[in-house]
């Protein structure tokens, strides 16, 4: 004899999900500005899944679904997304688009820029969703109003430093050094993966000793050993993580860590590389 048992629930649920606005992000910072402007209107998620690094991602046929569902794809543009001309998407945001970029994709590490792309984005929801508009503007405007704050922190902190040269794990922080009056130097291009060749190595070390600097940038996301070479191969040698912020590992993002966050951790350790008074 089967017993039946009552578990209390629907029979089908998710129905208030379909009220929302369904945006799919291509990846992490994608997916924290659409999560911020949509807030609680909107169902977002990210196709890159937490702390994978999205450089080498392509999507699946299950993700061409995901996105072909959804009301908007959200992308960075510039090139990070090599594979988003074949989505089946509904309407498409492109939030480089506008921006005065070259080949490099790493724009939402300048905050400054990061502002036009939750502009973009608050512009797409409210063409999806004109009822709520004044909601998804507040949402924006406070968000942006944190971006606005994050730049003037950043300017502040390195506003008396040392050096101004610095090394990074790969070619992320162009439009940053660029914001803030550095120069940035990398042990990668512009993805942190695939192999480094001695070559390449030799010269990244002459070059800290060149300048004077001891401190080597890794990355969240990356085995950190290739740093640790390099600096065991400097004076005084040290590594620091320096965050492309391309991806947050969910254990962080539970613990409420966004890219505010992870920006404001980039500046303290650049600081010490730096040596900021
Ligand atoms: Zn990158």
């Amino acid at each position: 004899m089967l017993a039946t048992v009552y578990t209390g629930r629907p029979a089908q649920q998710g129905g208030q999900e379909h009220d929302k606005v369904r945006l799919v992000a291509s990846f992490y910072p994608l997916y924290e500005f659409a999560s911020r402007v949509g807030g609680d209107k909107a169902s977002v998620s990210s196709l890159v899944p937490a702390g994978i690094e999205p450089h080498d991602w392509e999507p699946t046929a299950q993700d061409r679904l995901r996105v072909s569902d959804a009301d908007i794809l959200v992308i960075n543009g510039a090139g990070f997304e090599s594979w988003a001309g074949n989505m089946e998407a509904k309407v498409v945001v492109d939030t480089s688009q506008g921006i005065d970029h070259g080949a490099n994709p790493h724009i939402w590490l300048d905050p400054v820029i990061a502002k036009h792309q939750v502009e973009k984005i608050r512009e797409a929801v409210i063409a999806a969703d004109p009822a709520n508009e004044d909601y998804y503007k507040k949402n924006a405007d406070s968000f942006l109003t944190e971006l606005d704050q994050l730049n003037s922190f950043i300017k502040l902190q390195l506003a008396d430093c040392e050096k101004s040269d610095f090394i990074a794990f790969h070619d992320a922080f162009a439009y940053f050094a660029a914001r803030y009056g550095l120069t940035q130097h990398a042990i990668h291009d512009v993805s942190p993966e695939g192999d480094i060749l001695p070559q390449k190595l030799q010269q990244v070390i002459s070059l800290a000793n060149q300048l004077g600097i001891n401190v080597i940038y890794s990355e969240d996301l990356v085995d950190s050993r290739l740093a640790d070479t390099i600096a065991g191969e400097i004076p005084g040698g040290r590594v620091l993580v320096l965050s492309p912020v391309e991806g947050i590992k969910q254990q962080e993002q539970d613990a409420g860590i966004g890219y505010i966050d992870k920006m404001r951790e980039n500046v303290a350790n650049l600081r010490v590389g730096l040596e900021c008074r």
